[in-house]
């Protein structure tokens, strides 16, 4: 597996912000967002898989995220979450994705992994959603636990509504750096959405860590 780097880290988005957890960040993506905390030159270093979980394991972190780059493109990423889940040290594997690869779990055959796989989906502009009515979409429903979207000028309210749901929350996450209005004006744009809307401040930023 591709791997830029290994950290540990306090979350600074979605619903585990503040929480300390094992950070993998892998190589690669198929999108080029111009924001992307990922520097596409970077190096990289092979790892395998058993060498990802005996890190993960001496870092004495129960929460495990695998983010990029784009972690569904590696090609060993289901044996990773599985020996990830199998480890007596891992309590939950959060996974973010861009919404343009199928996570590669049956929940029909695996349900009782539910509540330890947490799946972030972060679909990107200017599409947003133009493969997640696919095969791709169906591939998340069973496991999705948050929406994010990274705001900028393409996010438009009917594009927010279609995705709100009683199952997971949606973050509006407008783009680093932070304007000086950046909350009144997410406030302005989408406030007349209806549902389990929120803001989303990549509070690693103010914090300043990785
Ligand atoms: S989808 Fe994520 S990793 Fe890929 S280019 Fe965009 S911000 Fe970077």
């Amino acid at each position: 597996m591709r791997v830029i780097e290994k950290f540990v880290s306090f979350q600074g988005e979605g619903l585990w912000s503040g929480k300390k957890m094992a950070f993998i960040r892998f190589y690669g993506c198929n999108l080029r967002c111009p924001w992307c905390d990922t520097d596409s030159t970077a190096d990289y270093t092979v790892s395998g898989v058993k060498q990802l979980i005996k890190w993960v394991e001496g870092t004495y972190t129960r929460h495990v995220v695998l983010t990029g780059g784009e972690p569904l493109m590696q090609n060993n990423i289901f044996d990773l979450i599985v020996g990830l889940l199998n480890s007596p040290w891992v309590d939950m594997v959060h996974i973010e994705t861009n919404g343009t690869q199928i996570f590669p779990f049956d929940y029909s055959k695996l349900p009782e992994w539910h509540d330890r796989i947490w799946l972030t989906v972060s679909p990107k502009p200017p599409t947003y959603f133009m493969r997640l009515e696919t095969e791709v979409w169906g591939s998340y429903k069973p496991w999705i636990k948050e929406m994010k979207f990274v705001v900028d000028e393409h996010l438009t309210p009917d594009i927010v509504r279609k995705h709100i749901s009683d199952k997971y929350p949606v973050y509006l996450q407008p783009c680093w750096p932070h304007t000086e209005n950046f909350i009144a004006d997410i406030h302005k744009r989408f406030s007349a959405v209806n549902g389990d809307i929120r803001l989303g401040i990549q509070a690693h930023k103010y914090w300043k860590v990785d």
